[in-house]
């Protein structure tokens, strides 16, 4: 039973291995998606400020062109103006010439600051360009390193996985079927030690009597409370972790 036991242990240790490094491999592929999300909203804030610089600049055009048509129909109007007879059609013409060259004065007020928001907008949009590009090249960097590390990752990972694999082929069939089940429900852990009569998967106290059959070691034990495989551990061990 000693030697299942121990197979287990060697089977949890390289099990552990194995979690931490698919953790970190997690780890790292939600760091790319969150950085690759991050990109694209940026992406979307910089597609609604050139959106908005189009519109200002399709206002801008359109004073022009009310500012044109004003000019040549005050001009029309002038023209007018040296036919007209009578003093008071001459001047209520004026008054209307005069309307049209006050309403393009507002009209050119308008553009200028049309043409502030422009520049303002633009300038907007150049640097976050910079910034979006800046912030590419950052996360491709990044991905290439991760690669990398991915690629020493998976390299080992084929390695533990063949250890486990061998390991695994020389334990007890029923034994292994629990170690597996209680691990994959108990956080990747299915069997742990237990010091001084505390069981150090979920830290309760084991009954006396199981205590003492444990140290025996001829038979499977099982935690009360958390259902893991137990086994004896030299309670020299929590000593010097204190
Ligand atoms: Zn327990």
């Amino acid at each position: 039973m000693k030697e299942q036991i121990d197979i287990l242990i060697k089977l949890q240790k390289t099990e552990t291995e194995i979690g931490s490094i698919k953790s970190v491999f997690s780890h790292v592929s939600a760091k790319t998606d969150r950085a690759e999300a991050g990109l694209a909203e940026f992406g979307q804030i910089l597609e609604a400020e050139a959106a908005m610089a189009d519109q200002l600049k399709k206002d801008y055009r359109s004073c022009e062109v009310n500012v044109r048509d004003n000019v040549s129909m005050i001009e029309k109007k002038e023209e007018t103006l040296r036919t007209i007879r009578t003093n008071q059609e001459y001047q209520a013409l004026l008054k209307e010439i005069e309307g049209l060259k006050k309403k393009n004065s507002q009209i050119e007020d308008e553009m200028l600051a049309y043409l502030s928001r422009i520049e303002e907008s633009e300038k907007n949009i150049a640097a976050k360009k910079d910034e979006l590009s800046n912030l590419k090249l950052q996360l491709s960097k990044e991905k290439e390193e991760s690669a990398k590390e991915a690629e020493a990752g998976k390299r080992k990972l084929a390695e533990l996985e063949f250890e486990r694999n061998t390991v695994a082929k020389a334990a007890d069939t029923n034994l292994l079927k629990r170690f597996m089940m209680v691990k994959d429900l108990k956080g990747g852990i299915g069997i742990v030690p237990v010091i001084n009569a505390v069981c150090q998967g979920c830290n309760m106290n084991i009954p006396p009597q199981m205590y003492n059959d444990l140290h025996r070691c001829d038979s499977v034990k099982i935690c009360p409370h958390c259902q893991r495989i137990i086994y004896w551990g030299k309670p020299e061990e929590a000593d010097s972790e204190k």
